[in-house]
């Protein structure tokens, strides 16, 4: 890795750029406008002239008016989201407005706002979780590549703002791993996004050195079809069986060892929960 050093430096660079970004997400730049638009159970909010804030949604709440501090935890994640806010803080806010919709109402319409919430918090939770894989001392190549093949499978639920953060933190864990196939992919979603071509002269760096190429790692047989995939694949290429992710380990799950959660609907292996009183993505009480 230390002759690639180069190539490191500048995708950790992008990586901090966006860290000093996340830090300007306390002063709102983006009008409401954007997230109006977005999402109908904003007109349940009384004051629309308001901008969204933490402490206007702790009021919201305080009042008891839930679908109102729902829909108002919507719109800040959404906003933070698009200032590249910390991964962690948008889950929260999408998982807060999840629980509330879920526990609020028996109405269809509501079920849908929840479920939706809880898919894009997820999305900010696989972030999360290839982001802390990324930077992990000792960095843990199969850990680190679970984490990345999971997040690129939610790229459409995450903010178009954040897409250069999870491509960048892909390229970064690909080229730690040296799985440099998975590395030429992300690089070509970075240049699609490049406006300086900083991208496209780091790939033309890193690829006159290495070919395009995953490393064999360890495979497993897919339970479906048996065809041999490696163990961080999230789907099967042969006969298309898609696997759940473990949402501490990003590990794809059959279904013997996979625990469902009755409220957010995700998957853990069991044996991942055994010290947990909570479900690892949305923090319900277990059972
Ligand atoms: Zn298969
Ligand atoms: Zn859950």
């Amino acid at each position: 890795m230390c002759d690639n050093v180069e190539g490191l430096r500048k995708c950790y660079m992008a990586l901090e750029d966006n860290e000093a970004l996340a830090k300007l997400a306390g002063s709102p730049r983006h009008g409401k406008e954007s997230f109006a638009k977005s999402n109908p159970a904003v007109d349940e909010i009384i004051d629309v002239d308001q901008t969204p804030s933490v402490q206007l949604l702790m009021q919201l709440k305080e009042s008891g008016r839930m679908l109102q501090t729902a829909a108002m935890a919507y719109q800040l994640a959404t906003m933070e989201a698009s200032q590249k806010a910390s991964p962690i803080r948008i889950k929260k806010l999408y998982i807060l407005a999840a629980h509330i919709y879920n526990q609020s109402s028996v109405d269809g319409a509501k079920n849908r706002e929840a479920a939706r919430c809880y898919r894009l918090g997820a999305a900010q939770h696989w972030l999360a979780l290839a982001m802390a894989r990324a930077y992990a001392q000792p960095f843990r190549a199969e850990a680190a590549l679970r984490a990345a093949a999971r997040l690129m499978t939610v790229i459409d639920d995450l903010h178009s703002a954040q897409h250069e953060q999870v491509w960048c933190t892909v390229a970064l864990i690909a080229i730690e791993a040296r799985a440099f196939s998975l590395c030429s992919k992300a690089f070509i979603k970075l240049e699609a996004l490049d406006v300086d071509n900083q991208y496209e002269n780091l790939a033309v760096e890193v690829f006159t050195r290495y070919k395009p190429r995953d490393p064999k790692g360890t495979k497993v047989n897919c339970p479906n079809c048996e065809t041999g995939i490696p163990d961080w694949a999230t789907s099967c290429d042969s006969c298309g069986s898609v696997f759940p992710g473990c949402a501490v380990t990003a590990r794809p799950l059959g279904e013997t060892v996979a625990w469902r959660c009755g409220q957010c609907r995700h998957h853990a292996a069991r044996h991942d929960l055994v010290l947990r009183h909570s479900c690892p993505m949305c923090h319900a009480a277990l059972a």
